[in-house]
């Protein structure tokens, strides 16, 4: 397993590698990997015959007062699963690398797909996803590329993006993995205290809630809605920062439940926020 933190070095390998006939699965990461990541990996360890992993924690995603500073890092324990998952290169630059002097290039999708949900908590957060996947898809030239459903609607600007810039890549996404209570793997669940960890798993309560409830009949949004809130209020740290049910692509909210609608919710957890999503009467997620 290589490790390249320069660019050019990265993109060299890659157009190489491509113009050999090979194929390339490209996995981007901020890193700190858990089963989740594992997942999207071994998926693009059948899919391609060089598989990158990129492990890059990037700033321009991050808001004023959100947690870059703190996020989780362990690049040798990253190091050790990533050459356990069959990973052949593992593209680990530097955020000076990524956005040198002079920067001044953002790729930015438009509308409500990047204005609703995690868009409206945090403006800038899609213009910081979308540019850098877009550099890293540059750099590396995947023919496919694979990220998880736990991030939905990062997963549909994603789709939006490449569709619109006419990008050669296939974008694949990937179920999402969870703790055997239910929780959605993340990163970002080592903040958690032990009491706040009980209470997370409200999130996947409330998607297991939900489905319920549509499976009982129910198809108004608005009573799926009220008894779900009435559930995350209950816990003591809780806070919710949305929960609704969408149009799984558009991302449009909707009123009646259908085969296309999709719950998504964040919630903090004290200082945690956490994302969780699913299909309602879909049995498979999108
Ligand atoms: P991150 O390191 O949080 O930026 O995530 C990198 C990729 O892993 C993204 O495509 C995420 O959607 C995906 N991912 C994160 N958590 C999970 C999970 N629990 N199940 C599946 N994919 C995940």
């Amino acid at each position: 397993m290589e490790i390249i933190s320069d660019i050019t070095e990265t993109q060299d390998r890659c157009l190489a590698t491509r113009a050999s006939g090979q194929t390339i699965a490209f996995v981007p990461t901020m890193g700190f990997l858990h089963d989740g990541h594992l997942s999207l990996l071994r998926e693009g360890r059948k899919r391609g015959d060089l598989l990158v992993l990129s492990i890059f924690v990037n700033p321009t995603q991050f808001g004023q007062g959100e947690d870059l500073d703190h996020y989780p890092r362990d690049f040798e324990r990253d190091e050790s699963l990533a050459r356990a998952a069959g990973v052949d290169l593992i593209f680990y630059p530097s955020a000076e690398a990524i956005y040198p002097a002079g920067y001044a290039t953002y790729v930015t999708v438009e509308g409500p797909l990047t204005t609703t949900l995690e868009g409206a908590c945090r403006p800038t957060h899609f213009r910081g996803v979308t540019t850098v996947v877009a550099k890293l898809f540059s750099i590396v030239q995947p023919h496919v590329a694979l990220f998880g459903r736990k991030d939905h609607q990062q997963l549909a600007v994603i789709r939006r993006m490449s569709a619109d810039l006419n990008l050669p890549v296939d974008i694949v996404g990937m179920p999402i993995v969870r703790e055997v209570d239910g929780l959605a793997m993340s990163s970002r669940n080592v903040y958690l205290s032990p009491a706040e960890r009980q209470q997370a798993l409200v999130l996947s309560q409330a998607l297991d809630r939900g489905r319920q409830l549509v499976a009982d009949g129910v198809r108004e949004v608005a009573e799926v809605l009220a008894a779900l809130h009435a559930m995350i209020d209950a816990q003591q740290d809780a806070r919710i920062d949305y929960l609704l049910i969408c149009h799984q692509a558009t991302l449009r909210e909707q009123e009646r439940i259908d085969a296309d609608s999709v719950l998504l919710l964040a919630v903090s957890i004290g200082k945690t926020r956490l994302i969780d999503n699913g299909s309602l009467l879909n049995p498979q997620d999108f």
